[in-house]
C-alpha cells in the first residue's frame, strides 16, 4: 500500500481539517512497518476505515445570557471508533473548537484509550462556546441546552463523555443534572463526576499524575529521576496543576506555569503555598496567571511560552501545537533531557522530530496523558459494580497502567525497528489492538 497516496486522498476529502490531518499523518507514517509485516490490514482496508469516524453528530445550542439575549453555539460529538468498547473521550468548550480539531482529538483518543488496556473506544466532542468571562448561571444554561441534544446519543454502554479544556467539575455537574432530569436515570454516562454522586477519587489528579509517572519511567531508562530536576510546565489548568504537584512531591523544582496570556518564572521553584494560591486562582476565582506576581515573588513574561527557561524536563500541558521547532531547539540547546506531553499533540511535527533526532526522551500525548482517560475507565468500572475505591487503590492502579503503557510502547518500538522512539511504539501498540478487533468483527 502506498501510504503517501492514501494520505493525499484523505487530505482531499478533509480539506482544511489541519489538526486532524496532522495527527493522521503522524500515525499512518509510523504504521508503515506494520502494514508491510501484516498484509491482512491492507487487505481489509483498515487504514481507510480507521480514518473515517463511525458517526459525527453536529447540533445547535441555543441559550440565554444574563441580559436575556439569545445566543447560539455549535455542538459536536464525534463517535470515532467503537471496536474495543463504548466511545470514550472528553468534551472541549473553547472558541477554537471546530470539526477538524475534534476529529484530531477523537482520532488520538482511539489509540490512547487502546493503550490504557481498558475497554474504551475513541470519541470526542464539545462546542465553540467560551466559558471565559461567563457567569455560573450562563454556564449552567449553556450546559443544559448542550445536554438537551446530547442525551439521546450517549449511554453507559454507548458513549461516555468527560471533561477536557473548558469542561471541569462545574460543567460535568450541570451536564449530569440535565441528563438525569430528561431521562430520569442515574447512570454512568459521564466521567469526572463529583465524588458524592458517582465520581472516582483521584480522577482530577489522574492526567497530571499519570504524565509524571510516565516521565519517571522514561527517566529510569537513563538511570535518572525527578529528584532535584528543574521542570518547566505550560498551562495552569487541571493537567498542569497536578503534574506540578506530583513533580514537586518527587523532589523536582517546577520553575514555570503559563496561560494563554503569558508565563510565570520562579527560578527557585514553586512552593506549596504558591501552588495552593494557583489552585484557588484558576479553579475558583477563574483569574489569570499574571495575578501570581502580585501575590508572591515571580517574574511574569507576557505573551511567551515557557520553553525558553533553562530546564531539565519539559511538560507541555496546555494545548495542541504550543511547542514549535524553534522552541524545541531552544529546549535542546538548554540541555533538556525529557519531554512528556500532558496535553494532546502540544509539539508540532518539527518539534517532535527534533526531540527524537537528538535522543531526548520523548513521551507523546497518546501515551503520556492517557492517565486521565484511564481513571475515567476506572470510574466507569466502579459505577458498574456499585463500589467506590479509595484514593490509594485508584492511584496505584493508575500508576500500574502508566508503567504498562511505557513498557508496551518501548517494547513495540524495539520490535518494529525504531528502538526508544515512543511515538512509533505508542502508535503501533495502540493501533494493533483496535485493528485486530476490527478484523475480528468483520466489515464494520
Ligand atoms: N479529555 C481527556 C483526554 O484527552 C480525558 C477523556 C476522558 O476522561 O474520557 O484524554
Amino acid at each position: 500500500m502506498d501510504i503517501k497516496q492514501l494520505l493525499q486522498e484523505i487530505e482531499n476529502k478533509n480539506a482544511g481539517q489541519t489538526e486532524f490531518l496532522q495527527a493522521l499523518k503522524e500515525v499512518f507514517e509510523s504504521l508503515e512497518p506494520v502494514i508491510k509485516r501484516h498484509p491482512e490490514y491492507e487487505k481489509a482496508n483498515i487504514l481507510e476505515r480507521i480514518a473515517e469516524p463511525e458517526r459525527v453528530i453536529m447540533f445547535r445550542i441555543p441559550w440565554m445570557d444574563d441580559n436575556g439575549d439569545i445566543k447560539v453555539n455549535r455542538g459536536f460529538r464525534i463517535e470515532f471508533n467503537g471496536a474495543i468498547g463504548p466511545y470514550k473521550g472528553g468534551l472541549r468548550f473553547h472558541p477554537s473548537v471546530n470539526l477538524g480539531i475534534l476529529k484530531f482529538l477523537g482520532f488520538e483518543q482511539i489509540f490512547k484509550n487502546s493503550l490504557t488496556g481498558l475497554p474504551m473506544g475513541g470519541g470526542k466532542g464539545g462546542s465553540d462556546f467560551d466559558p471565559k468571562g461567563k457567569s455560573d448561571n450562563e454556564v449552567m444554561r449553556f450546559c443544559q441546552s448542550f445536554m438537551s441534544e446530547l442525551y439521546r446519543h450517549i449511554g453507559p454502554n454507548t458513549d461516555v463523555p468527560a471533561g477536557d479544556i473548558g469542561v471541569g467539575g462545574r460543567e460535568i455537574g450541570f451536564l449530569y443534572g440535565q441528563y438525569k432530569k430528561i431521562t430520569n436515570r442515574f447512570e454512568s454516562i459521564l466521567t469526572g463526576k463529583g465524588r458524592n454522586w458517582g465520581g472516582s477519587l483521584a480522577r482530577p489528579e489522574a492526567t497530571g499524575y499519570g504524565c509524571v509517572y510516565f516521565t519517571e519511567e522514561m527517566l529510569k531508562t537513563k538511570g535518572e529521576s525527578f529528584q532535584g530536576k528543574r521542570v518547566t510546565i505550560s498551562g495552569s489548568g487541571n493537567v498542569a496543576q497536578f503534574a506540578t504537584q506530583k513533580a514537586m512531591e518527587l523532589g523536582a523544582k517546577v520553575i514555570s506555569l503559563s496561560d494563554s496570556n503569558g508565563s510565570i518564572y520562579i527560578p527557585d521553584g514553586i512552593t506549596k503555598e504558591n501552588w495552593e494560591f494557583i489552585m484557588e486562582l484558576k479553579n475558583l476565582k477563574r483569574g489569570r496567571i499574571n495575578e501570581c506576581s502580585e501575590k508572591f515573588p515571580c517574574e511574569y513574561h507576557e505573551g511567551i511560552h515557557p520553553w525558553g527557561f533553562e530546564c531539565d524536563i519539559a511538560l507541555p500541558c496546555a494545548t495542541q501545537n504550543e511547542l514549535n521547532g524553534n522552541e524545541a531547539k531552544k529546549l535542546i540547546d538548554n540541555g533538556v533531557i525529557a519531554v512528556a506531553e500532558g496535553a494532546n499533540m502540544p509539539s508540532t511535527p518539527e518539534a517532535a522530530d527534533l526531540f527524537i533526532a537528538n535522543g531526548i526522551l520523548f513521551g507523546p500525548g497518546k501515551a503520556a496523558n492517557a492517565g486521565g482517560v484511564a481513571v475515567s475507565g476506572l470510574e466507569m468500572c466502579q459505577n458498574h459494580i456499585g463500589l467506590s475505591w479509595s484514593f490509594k487503590e485508584v492511584d496505584e492502579k493508575l500508576h500500574g497502567i502508566m508503567v504498562n503503557i511505557h513498557e508496551n510502547a518501548l517494547k513495540t518500538s524495539e520490535k518494529y525497528g525504531s528502538p526508544g522512539n515512543l511515538i512509533v511504539g505508542a502508535n503501533i501498540a495502540g493501533f494493533l489492538k483496535v485493528a485486530n478487533s476490527m478484523l475480528d468483527q468483520g466489515i464494520i
